[in-house]
């Protein structure tokens, strides 16, 4: 039976509800995949992930943070140098010129730290909006945006919280609809959601419980 479409706002918003409720018990964990110490580190494991998996980015940085311990020696490597230490995550020397400009920006500007507001974020280069919202939800706490990845659009197109594909106005949508406490962790959720049981090509939906409230084109029987 495909699920009833809410057509009034107060149905929306219980719909809403009811997708969120089902993420914090079936995910209510959900955190940050990248390995990290510092805002530092989760900013350069953020910029390494573009186009490649956690799990990979996961096994270069322990011994890329043991080679260079600070944005200090980072600012200092030759970015041809530096490439070759993260050559098996792809792009690689284009994000090494990134991180060597981000570690530069930072101990000029920044006094070292990397910055707690997305103005300034959007200064360092190889910060975007969504590494930058990366960044400040899980390495500060605070929730300025949603973090919107290729699981995050692809989920909320599913269950209809948009119907954008620019991640900006995806994230726009998200903003909207969801209460500012939940910004942070819904990111993580739909990217759990999206790795466990949404998967991109066969969506696993015999096993999902949002099956009641979603009535996404592409859903399984
Ligand atoms: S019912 Fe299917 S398409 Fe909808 S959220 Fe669940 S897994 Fe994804």
């Amino acid at each position: 039976m495909t699920p009833h479409r809410p057509k009034t706002a107060a149905e929306r918003r219980e719909r809403v509800f009811a997708i969120l409720k089902w993420l914090d018990k079936a995910y209510p964990d959900a955190n940050c995949a990248l390995h990290h110490r510092s805002p530092w580190e989760l900013l350069v494991a953020t910029i390494l992930s573009a186009q490649c998996t956690d799990k990979r980015v996961n096994e270069v940085t322990p011994g890329l943070f043991e080679k260079y311990p600070t944005p200090t020696d980072f600012a200092a490597v030759k970015p041809e140098v530096l490439a070759q230490d993260i050559r098996s995550t792809g792009f690689f020397n284009n994000k090494a010129k990134s991180v060597v400009g981000a570690a530069q920006r930072i101990i000029a500007e920044f006094g070292g730290q990397v910055p707690k507001t997305m103005e300034a974020l959007l200064t360092v280069p190889g910060a975007a909006r969504k590494t930058a919202n990366v960044v400040l939800g899980t390495a500060y706490g605070i929730a300025t945006g949603v973090v919107v990845d290729t699981h995050v659009s692809r989920l909320s197109n599913r269950l209809d919280l948009t119907k954008q594909s620019d991640p900006v106005k995806i994230e726009q949508d998200l903003i909207k609809i969801l209460p500012q406490e939940r910004w942070i962790l819904f990111s993580h959720q739909l990217i759990f959601h999206g790795r466990a049981l949404c998967i991109a090509r066969k969506p696993r939906c015999a096993e999902c419980g949002l099956d009641s409230v979603c009535y996404a084109k592409d859903k399984t029987s």
